[in-house]
């Protein structure tokens, strides 16, 4: 494709999603069909039908002792179509993280009334789970033993890897054509630090609060690239479908799990136990399928929970 091309397709993607967001402002739109509702169509989520435990206690738990019968907050992204998807008209989260939350809060007896969403930037997740500004984050959250110094995880419930997204134009196809370019990633995300090491010999590795203003960038063409999981990036592909594309190489492995005080050891089990029963059950399948599914992925065998 022409960059002339190029740039009209990317402009025309950018004005679609403005008047979709418009539409839903003015409140013409919120059916099931609603482009806004880029986390996957939350009709055919199974969002509803998880069963509420209305019996659930989590003994020994300090965080589900302060919150149980009343409301459960939960930390995720916004930005992230597929994963974690706030649409700006209506408010409405969707996603394969969203979905995960509900199930989740289901088993620990609090229905959708009694959820509270909470936007939460890969830079604030440790903090915000430490001082206790949310009681679980769900949101692409890479399990490692740094973070583990300071968080508790469950899980993991997905495994994504580090890719790149360019343009559909672009000869970069994996971390080896990468040299000298410019590469856009969040703060506080194990992608950024990745590819801040010399070996990629990245010209710039810029830091933004979150990937949608990082695809902005790719679009308008003042950074080369954009890299973060798979996950992520199929989103966005999917929503400038002929402009933007993501490179099939992987080169790191991103297990999400279930932020939460790394104390509450029993909140940690309790997190697991639901995660294998909604796994077993079929939900895991059928939430990946109405949400990551629709960017192309196929759902795969959901992982084994890693206890430690
Ligand atoms: N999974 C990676 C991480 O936890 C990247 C995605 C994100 O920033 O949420 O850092």
């Amino acid at each position: 494709m022409s960059s002339m091309k190029l740039r009209n397709a990317a402009a025309a993607a950018v004005v679609a999603l403005a008047l979709a967001a418009t539409a839903t402002a003015c409140g013409k739109s919120g059916s099931p069909d609603d482009k806004g509702d880029k986390g996957g169509d939350s009709s055919s989520a199974p969002a509803s039908s998880y069963k509420v435990n209305t019996a659930a206690d989590v003994k020994d738990s300090p965080v589900f002792e302060k919150i149980k019968g009343k409301t459960i907050t939960i930390g995720t992204k916004a930005d992230q179509p597929g994963l974690g998807y706030e649409n700006p008209g209506t408010k409405k989260r969707s996603g394969f993280d969203v979905e995960i939350a509900r199930m989740i809060a289901a088993d620990l007896g609090f229905d959708e009334a009694h959820i509270k969403f909470k936007t939460v930037p890969s830079e604030a997740r440790e903090t915000q789970i430490a001082s206790g500004g949310v009681d679980l984050y769900v949101g692409t959250y890479t399990i490692n033993d740094e973070r583990k110094k300071q968080v508790g995880f469950a899980g993991p419930y997905y495994i994504a890897g580090q890719a790149l997204l360019v343009k559909a134009d672009s000869d970069i196809k994996g971390p080896d054509d990468i040299k000298g370019k410019k590469v856009c990633s969040a703060t506080g995300s194990t992608p950024l630090k990745r590819i801040k090491d010399p070996k990629y010999g990245v010209a710039e590795a810029k830091a933004q609060q979150g990937y949608q203003l990082c695809v902005q960038d790719l679009v308008n063409g003042s950074v080369d690239a954009v890299t973060t999981d798979d996950a992520i990036l199929k989103g966005y592909a999917a929503e400038n479908k002929g402009a933007l594309k993501v490179t099939e190489t992987t080169f790191s492995k991103e297990p999400y799990g279930v932020g939460l005080k790394k104390e509450d050891t029993a909140l940690r089990e309790a997190v697991n136990k639901a995660l294998e029963a909604h796994m077993q059950n079929g939900d895991w399948k059928k939430a990946f399928d109405a949400t990551l599914g629709k960017s192309g992925s196929q759902a795969p065998n959901p992982p084994a929970i890693e206890r430690y």
